[in-house]
């Protein structure tokens, strides 16, 4: 039953707060300190932007001439990203950190903010998406600071195909960085590669290739979050002709998905050990089972990538606001979430943000 059949009333867009007013419309907020939602989901993974700009050009994500500059004085800095990643850990019970971007090896003090972080709240798993361009000159000195994982995006290992949908022909730097975060233990090491017609034929060979050097792979549908509005449904790559194409050269048995949150499922390829994982975020959607909030660069919490809807907490944080006020500002955001991305609904209009501005 969907939750307007549920009698659960419309969500309304949150208004301005100041620091320990919340907003309009949560007095119905259960009393816990959770971020919990009105569809009743509870956000424990917790996803960092720490900026908006990229070494490549991927023309699902980034415009060919980048992301316009945020003003480096409108970023959080080291300092505020660990007091707010503390704050979601010890006051609104996150139990898992990401940092993302555009590209967080972008930022000169990486190592600081994940040493900072990896401090203040030690055995919480900390984990970075990256592009690997140049992690093989840092992936020592990250898990060094206490990086744990990493997932890399990678969509084709053709060289003249990677170039070609990255803008950048950076695929020996990418490949030298996945080597380097596996020799320095930064494991279990994931692949992601978003699925575009460009590259749907070399999907057996990206496979093959992780399948060889030991390391998981997902293909994940591409949503309409690319900075050019390019996307339409028409000619998006679907996860059943995916396994088409895969199924010309391995044999693939489903076996679901890791645990109920994880938003791939699996498959096992020849029989096993190997599998790949695929995420279908547009044809087998998995809101009801979100668990994420998202922090952006500007320190703004947003519930949902599709939802334009976001609350700053740098405001706050910068007009001198306590942890316990920063905690409610957060914890009205989530109330407030989206029940889902609403891709199939009339008059569907994108996020105005996309993905590299948001942080995937
Ligand atoms: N630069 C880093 C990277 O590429 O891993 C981190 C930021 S990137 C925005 C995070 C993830 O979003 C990547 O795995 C990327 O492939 C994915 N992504 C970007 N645009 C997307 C889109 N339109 N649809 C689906 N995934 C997308
Ligand atoms: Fe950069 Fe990542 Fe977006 Fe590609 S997907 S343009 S690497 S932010």
């Amino acid at each position: 039953m969907t939750p307007v059949a549920m009698g659960i009333p419309q969500v309304h867009r949150l208004t301005p707060v100041l620091p320990g007013h919340l907003a309009p419309g949560i007095a119905d907020r259960p009393d816990t300190p959770v971020l919990v939602d009105r569809y009743g989901r509870v956000a424990r993974d917790l996803r960092v932007s720490i900026t908006e700009k990229c070494s490549l050009r991927c023309t699902y994500c980034m415009p060919a001439e980048g992301l316009a500059p945020i003003p480096a004085q409108n970023l959080l800095t080291s300092t505020e990203i660990t007091r707010l990643v503390a704050l979601a850990v010890h006051e609104l019970g996150v139990q898992e950190v990401r940092f993302t971007g555009g590209e967080p090896l972008m930022r000169a003090d990486l190592e600081d903010i994940i040493a900072g972080c990896a401090a203040a709240v030690p055995g919480v798993p900390l984990a970075l998406t990256t592009n690997a361009v140049g992690l093989e000159h840092r992936a020592r000195a990250l898990a060094r600071a206490g990086l744990t994982r990493v997932n890399v995006s990678l969509d084709s290992i053709d060289r003249q195909h990677f170039a070609r949908l990255t803008r950048r022909d950076r695929l020996p730097s990418v490949l030298a960085g996945i080597r380097a975060a596996a020799a320095h233990g930064l494991a279990p090491l994931k692949i992601n590669a978003v699925l575009m017609e460009e590259t749907l034929a070399g999907a057996p060979d990206l496979l093959r290739w992780c399948v060889d050097e030991g390391v998981s792979l997902r293909f994940i549908e591409s949503m309409p979050l690319d900075a050019d509005h390019n996307w339409t449904r028409d000619h998006m790559v679907s996860a059943q002709a995916l396994l088409e194409v895969l199924g010309k050269h391995f044999s693939l048995r489903e076996i679901g998905r890791e645990d109920a949150s994880a938003p791939a499922e699996q498959w096992l390829v020849d029989g096993g050990p190997h599998t790949v994982g695929i995420i279908a975020s547009v044809t087998r959607s998995f809101c009801s089972e979100c668990d994420r909030t998202r922090l952006t660069a500007e320190g703004t919490v947003r519930s949902c990538l599709f939802s334009d809807r976001e609350v700053d907490l740098r405001g706050a944080l910068r007009a001198g606001a306590t942890d316990e006020q920063l905690a409610d500002l957060w914890r009205a955001a989530m109330w407030s979430k989206s029940s889902g991305h609403g891709m199939d609904a009339d008059g569907f209009t994108p996020p105005q943000r996309s993905m590299g501005a948001i942080g995937g």
